[in-house]
C-alpha cells in the first residue's frame, strides 16, 4: 500500500487533468495522483474545441495555448438545420476568435503532460476496484499496489466506470447514439481546405463533419439506438445513408473523393459507435469524500460541443474547491460544503443545457418522427 494522498483521481481527460492543474496551483504541495488507462495511440472521438477554451487553458499552464498551434483552426460552422441551405457562421465573428479541430487523444496526452509537470502522480493503470475504509478510499487497480487517499474524484468519462463500482447510476435523458468513421481522399491528394464543423440534419436524426489535423474527414451520424441496430453500423450501410440522407455532407464526401479509411493503430476499421446520450450521475452526494466531474458527472448531446469546455470548467472549479478543503480554509474544511457547492453547480449547467438542447431541437421544423419529436419536448 502507498502514502496516504490527498485526492486520487479516476481518468486522465480533460477533467481528471484539470482538477489536477487547478488543484495544484492553489496547492502546490497537495498530493494528487491521477490513474488513468487512456492510450495516447488511439483514435478518440470529440474533436472541436471551442475558442473560449484558450483562455482556461492558458491559466492552467501557459505552455497550452501555444500547443494548439498542433491542431487545426476551425473557421467556424456550416449547419444545414433550420434550413436545407447552409447558414455559416463564420469564427471571424467570434470575440474569442477560432476554436480547433483537434488531433484528441494528442490533446488529452498534452494535458496530461501539464498536470504531470505540474506535480501530479499519474499511473497508467486500469482501476478494477473501491472502496472506503478507515475514513480513506482504497483504489485497486490492473497495476501494481492499491492507492489510497483522503478524497476521490471520478473522472473516468461518460460511463461513469467509478461511479458504477460504487453502485451508483446514471439517469439518461435520451437514447442518442453516434455512428462515425474516418474518411481519407481515395485520390491521395488532399484538397478539401474546408475547416468549419458542418452539420446537416436529416429525417433519422443529425451528422456533422470536421477536417482532423491528419486530414482525415470525421464523419458522424447521430440517431437514436433503436435506429442504428442493423446496416447503417456497417461500411456499405453508412455510406448508403450517407449519400441517402443528406446533401452537403454527401456533396463533400464525392467532390474530395473520399472513402472510409483504411484501418491502422489510429484509425478504427469501419463505422464505430459510441453511446451520445445526455446523462446525469444520481445520488453520489450519499458517498463521503466522493465528487464525479465532467462526463461521469453531466454528458451532453455533441451537438451542444460543450463537452470538453464544460469538463475543464468544472474540473478547475472543483480542484479548487478540493485544494481549500485540504488546505482546512475557512468555509472550505467540512466536505458536505464542497459537495453542497458543487451539486448547486452541476444543477445550473445542467438546466442551462436542457434549456438550449430543447430549444435547438425544436427549430429544425424540416423533418418530423419519433427522433425529432421526442427532443421536442
Ligand atoms: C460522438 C461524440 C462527439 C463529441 N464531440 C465533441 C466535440 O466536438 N467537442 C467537445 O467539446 N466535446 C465533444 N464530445 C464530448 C467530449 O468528448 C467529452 O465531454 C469529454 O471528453 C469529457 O471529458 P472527461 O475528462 O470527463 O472524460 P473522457 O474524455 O472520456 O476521459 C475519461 C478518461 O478516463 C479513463 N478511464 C475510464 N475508466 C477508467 C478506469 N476504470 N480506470 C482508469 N481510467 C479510466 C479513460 O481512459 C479516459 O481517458 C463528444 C462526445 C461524443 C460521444
Amino acid at each position: 500500500m502507498t502514502s496516504l494522498h490527498d485526492i486520487i483521481v479516476i481518468g486522465g481527460g480533460p477533467a481528471g487533468c484539470a482538477v489536477a492543474l487547478s488543484f495544484l496551483k492553489s496547492h502546490p504541495n497537495g498530493s494528487i495522483i491521477v490513474l488513468s488507462d487512456a492510450d495516447p495511440e488511439r483514435f478518440k472521438i470529440g474533436e472541436s474545441l471551442p475558442p473560449e477554451a484558450a483562455r482556461l487553458l492558458g491559466y492552467f499552464d501557459a505552455s497550452l495555448p501555444a500547443a494548439l498551434s498542433a491542431h487545426l483552426p476551425c473557421a467556424g460552422t456550416a449547419s444545414a438545420w433550420t434550413n436545407a441551405s447552409l447558414e455559416e457562421h463564420d469564427a471571424i465573428m467570434n470575440p474569442f476568435g477560432h476554436g480547433w479541430h483537434l488531433d484528441r487523444a494528442h490533446f488529452d496526452e498534452k494535458l496530461r503532460a501539464a498536470a504531470s509537470g505540474a506535480g501530479a502522480k499519474f499511473s497508467r493503470a486500469r482501476v478494477t476496484a473501491v472502496r472506503r475504509d478507515n475514513d480513506q478510499w482504497i483504489v485497486e487497480s490492473d497495476v501494481g499496489s492499491a492507492v489510497t487517499g483522503r478524497w476521490l474524484v471520478d473522472a473516468s468519462g461518460r460511463r461513469a466506470g467509478v461511479a458504477r463500482l460504487l453502485g451508483l447510476r446514471t439517469r439518461k435523458l435520451d437514447d442518442l447514439l453516434s455512428v462515425y468513421a474516418l474518411f481519407s481522399s481515395t485520390s491521395g491528394i488532399t484538397d478539401d481546405h474546408d475547416t468549419r464543423t458542418l452539420i446537416e440534419a436529416c429525417p433519422l436524426g443529425w451528422w456533422y463533419s470536421a477536417l482532423l489535423p491528419s486530414k482525415q474527414r470525421l464523419v458522424a451520424f447521430h440517431c437514436d439506438a433503436s435506429s442504428a441496430k442493423g446496416a447503417v453500423r456497417t461500411r456499405t450501410g453508412f455510406l448508403d445513408l450517407l449519400h441517402d440522407q443528406t446533401e452537403h455532407l454527401a456533396r463533400i464526401v464525392r467532390g474530395h473523393e473520399y472513402d472510409l479509411s483504411a484501418a491502422d493503430s489510429a484509425t478504427p476499421a469501419g463505422p464505430q459507435t459510441t453511446a451520445a446520450c445526455s446523462t446525469q450521475l444520481e445520488g453520489w452526494q450519499t458517498q463521503l469524500y466522493f465528487v464525479p466531474v465532467g462526463d461521469a458527472a453531466l454528458s451532453f448531446d455533441p451537438l451542444s460541443s460543450q463537452g470538453m469546455m464544460t469538463a475543464l470548467e468544472m474540473g478547475c472549479i472543483l480542484g479548487t474547491e478540493l485544494a481549500a478543503n485540504v488546505k482546512q480554509l475557512d468555509g472550505f474544511s467540512d466536505e458536505r460544503v464542497i459537495v453542497q457547492r458543487v451539486t448547486e453547480r452541476y444543477a445550473q449547467v445542467w438546466a442551462r443545457f436542457e434549456k438550449s438542447r430543447r430549444y435547438y431541437y425544436s427549430v429544425q421544423s424540416r423533418f418530423e418522427g419519433e427522433f425529432w419529436a421526442s427532443r421536442r419536448v
